[in-house]
């Protein structure tokens, strides 16, 4: 199973200044790429990246002679990346889905990330040797053992990571006594397990809301007094080709801007990952729901002819469901449960988890529920619920119905490798209702 993995790492001001060239380097051959191909594209040619890339090659160190100072690997393989995008892009128009074509990396627009061979870096105790470079420091040793496959440097606000794609043997990791079935109902104050957990949300957006307002103002003031400083009016757009001066205190409050969208990122990261852990860790099947982030956070906005309704109200609202990060805490029970052999099951997206009666033996619908009760009594039996637990107890439910099984068929993905540590390999990650 192929695994990133990712540390921070402490390069000297040296070091830094050599990941900046690289990372610009890349995004240089990414658009001089991405360029070449849509002019071939147009001219009734059939591009393609090894092609793109011994074109460049012919012309790269006498048009760009810089390019010289810097490995082979941060130049060569956007071509392979760039390959990869619309290889991505044809399959997911063919698959019907919304596809995104590739498109021109922006400095400081675009994740600063350059790649390493895996032949070209040694990994040791709290130090990677990295071409060109020699030892760069790391805050801590890698956490797992297995071939390397590849590595990338990248940035994240002022900090560096080094991110290493391994190939790990699966062996299924140390679980505590087990749950056998337990429905995770999502919502974006509380994830409510039907075995009476809950756990609270950070909503760490939420809360730097204020501070990131106040900063985002005063990069957008200095950005303004550039403008006027350079005699363009305050509703111009900056045209194209020109670039801001950058003014210092302007650095710095957007060095703080990042910071602090980093931290908000942090403390989401930890909140799903100790979740996520400890619901795969604790269970032998989880269920939950399939949620369609993308729906669920369009845009209230509507269109000039036809404004939408309550449009603040709904953004808020947006912001609050991207703000837990549903699709991430499902990405990370599929490859979680995947390590503790646990059976993640999906329940197909339009069971009514939340208006029908959980109690033994009704299991009544109550079509009148709306999304401000969040408790109610079931019209048929009588019995109270709370409405985030009833909804988990559904989806614990859900993986037995004998309504619901007659008319889905499971889809089982096998992971197809055995367990390490002798353990019966339980290697469905994900059956698939719909
Ligand atoms: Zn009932």
């Amino acid at each position: 199973m192929l695994i990133a993995h990712r540390i921070e790492l402490r390069p000297s001001a040296e070091q830094e200044a050599y990941f900046r060239r690289a990372c610009g380097t890349a995004r240089f051959v990414w658009n001089w790429a991405l360029a070449e191909w849509n002019r071939q594209y147009e001219a009734g040619l059939r591009p393609n990246a090894p092609a793109l890339k011994k074109q460049f090659n012919a012309l790269k160190y006498t048009e760009h002679p810089w390019l010289k100072d810097m490995h082979r690997d941060s130049h060569s393989q956007p071509f392979a990346n760039l390959r990869k995008a619309w290889g991505k892009f044809f399959d997911d128009l063919k698959k019907g889905e919304i596809a995104h074509c590739p498109v021109f990396k922006r400095k400081g627009k675009t994740r600063d990330s350059f790649y390493v061979a895996n032949d070209k870096l040694t990994v040791g105790e709290k130090q990677v040797r990295l071409p060109v470079l020699g030892v760069v420091k790391m805050k801590e040793s890698p956490r797992f053992a297995g071939k390397i496959m590849g590595a990338t440097v990248s940035r994240d606000g002022t900090r560096w990571y080094l991110s290493l794609q391994q190939e790990i043997e699966i062996c299924w990791l140390e679980s505590v006594d087990r749950r056998s079935v337990t429905g995770v109902d999502l919502n974006v104050k509380e994830i409510v397990c039907s075995d009476g957990k809950r756990y609270a949300t950070p909503r760490a957006l939420k809360k730097a809301q204020k501070r990131l307002k106040k900063l985002q103002r005063s990069v957008s003031r200095k950005m303004e007094a550039q403008k006027q400083r350079m005699g363009l009016a305050k509703p111009d757009r900056i045209p194209k080709g020109v670039r801001l001066v950058a003014s210092r205190n302007r650095e710095k409050t957007s060095r703080k801007l990042a910071e602090l969208h980093r931290k908000i990122r942090c403390i989401r990261q930890d909140f799903t990952h100790k979740m996520t852990t400890s619901l795969a860790r604790e269970n032998q099947t989880l269920v939950i729901e399939d949620l369609s982030v993308r729906g669920m956070t369009a845009s209230a906005r509507g269109t000039v002819d036809k404004p939408g309704r309550k449009v603040r109200q709904k953004a808020g609202l947006n912001r609050a469901i991207l703000d837990v990060a549903f699709g991430e805490i499902r990405r990370q029970l599929e490859y979680k449960c995947a390590w503790y052999g646990t059976t993640l099951v999906v329940a197909e997206r339009f069971f009514p988890s939340s208006k029908r009666c959980s109690s033994a033996g009704c299991g009544k619908v109550n079509h009148a529920l709306t999304l401000k009760d969040r408790a109610w009594a079931c019209p048929a039996c009588g019995t109270h619920h709370d409405r985030d637990f009833n909804a988990s107890v559904n989806l614990e439910q859900f993986a037995a119905l004998p309504g619901a099984t007659g008319k889905v068929t499971p889809v089982r993905y096998e992971l197809g490798q055995s367990g390490g540590s002798g353990q019966e390999p339980n290697a469905q990650i994900c059956a698939r209702f719909g």
